[in-house]
């Protein structure tokens, strides 16, 4: 067994590490107050290459694998988690279905400017009325005359609004009385199409949060991912590949509001002496520690499984499942040892605590995860 990141990984650790430091850490607190969209630091990455870093270089993608896009989804949250989420849903809900199941002819028209950094990437799932059960979908994309008209509303998509095209799921048939659901591609300048960023969230606000809502939309059959009917089924399997970033993501938060709990009782006084040498404190930062260590073994593990080509469903889910439970609780922990600071914008750690919740509901929330995994265990 080897815990050993290799020397490719290490270098876009230290790489993406120093990037967040210097240019994602400093407008944090502005991008989060002002909901500003993180478009500079995108820029950026986008010319470093890191914009389709898991996927084939022959559709301009940097190669790496997923442990490497954990890293880089883990760092990036470490300073700004509205950074780690809209790059984590670019690669894991954007690009990865098209990756997967796309054509060579679409990978080149709708992969490539993804991994250039030219179009975000958007993944269009949850309706108003089927979330956790997203079968419940009630889009419809009928066929006529060569071409899909869909017709339909979707919530909560992350990144639309800087997305060129998207993939969306909808019903496009009826078998054995059961809805057939398929994914198919909208550009988003679509007639007929409108991305409508209007919510009022309680973290991540300097991400992209949309509602989607498709009257009449026609796009040509050839725009439908995969096969008619696989829709199902490839949107369990990309969010498999969502739970290791939403994983990394928690882990990054965590490690980011730690970091700040032992440098702040380091430097605070209280009864003549540093916090951090009261026990009670240093006990707390111990347990925050081990937490986020355990959460970051369980998402590379799942994250390497993946890259094996092995089963990582059960894994991924676990790993998203604890990964964003002790990133609350971490978080928690982290508002509570600044004190009345901690309470304070200035100190980070109350965005980190905001912006944590939302692991535990996105991608399947937490009661759904467990419902996988009890599947996977055989229950
Ligand atoms: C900021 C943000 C970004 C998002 N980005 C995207 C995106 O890019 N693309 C996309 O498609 N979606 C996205 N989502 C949607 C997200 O995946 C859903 O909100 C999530 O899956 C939960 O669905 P719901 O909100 O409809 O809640 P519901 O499904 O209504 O759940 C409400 C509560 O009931 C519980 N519950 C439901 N069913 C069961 C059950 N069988 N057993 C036990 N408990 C149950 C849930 O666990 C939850 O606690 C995003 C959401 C947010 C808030």
């Amino acid at each position: 067994m080897n815990f050993d990141l290799t020397a490719e990984q290490e270098m876009i650790k230290k790489m993406i590490r120093e990037f967040s430091d210097e240019v994602v850490a400093p407008g944090s607190i502005d991008r989060d107050r002002n909901k500003q969209f993180p478009v500079e630091v995108f820029k950026q990455l986008s010319e470093m290459g890191i914009m389709g870093l898991p996927f084939p270089e022959e559709y301009g993608g940097g190669g790496a694998d997923t442990v490497s896009f954990a890293i880089v989804t883990e760092e990036l949250s470490r300073a700004c988690a509205s950074t780690g989420i809209t790059y984590s849903a670019h690669i894991s809900l954007g690009g990865a279905p098209l990756n997967l199941f796309g054509t060579k002819e679409q990978k080149h028209k709708y992969l490539t400017p993804i991994c250039t950094g030219e179009s975000f990437g958007a993944f269009g799932l949850t309706e108003p009325n089927a979330g956790s059960d997203a079968g419940g979908t009630q889009t419809t994309a009928a066929k006529s005359n060569g071409e899909y008209i869909i017709n339909g509303n979707k919530c909560f998509i992350t990144n639309a609004s800087y997305a060129k095209h998207l993939a969306i799921t909808a019903i496009t048939g009826m078998n054995d009385g059961k809805k057939e659901i398929s994914a198919i591609i909208i550009p988003t300048d679509a007639k007929g199409f409108s991305v409508i960023d209007n919510y009022e969230k309680m973290g991540l606000n300097a991400s992209n949060t949309t509602e989607l809502v498709m009257e009449n939309v026609r796009v040509p059959e050839e725009n439908l991912l995969g096969k008619e009917g696989e829709g199902f089924k490839q949107f369990l399997i990309t969010l498999d590949g969502g739970r290791i970033g939403i994983g990394a993501m928690a882990v990054g938060i965590a490690q980011g509001a730690f970091d700040k709990s032992l440098q702040y009782t380091k430097e605070r006084k209280q009864f003549g002496k540093s916090l951090s040498s009261f026990q009670a404190v240093q006990f707390k930062l111990a347990d925050m520690a081990m937490k986020i260590e355990l959460a970051r073994n369980m998402v590379y593990k799942a994250a390497w499984l993946k890259d094996q080509g092995r089963p990582f469903s059960k894994e991924a889910s676990m790993c998203k499942l604890y990964a964003s439970e002790i990133c609350m609780e971490v978080t928690n922990q982290a508002v509570q040892l600044h004190g009345g600071y901690g309470y304070m914008k200035e100190y980070h750690v109350e965005r980190m605590m905001r912006d944590a919740k939302l692991l535990e509901i996105g991608e399947g929330t937490s009661e759904i995860q467990r419902t996988v995994i009890a599947r996977l265990i055989g229950c």
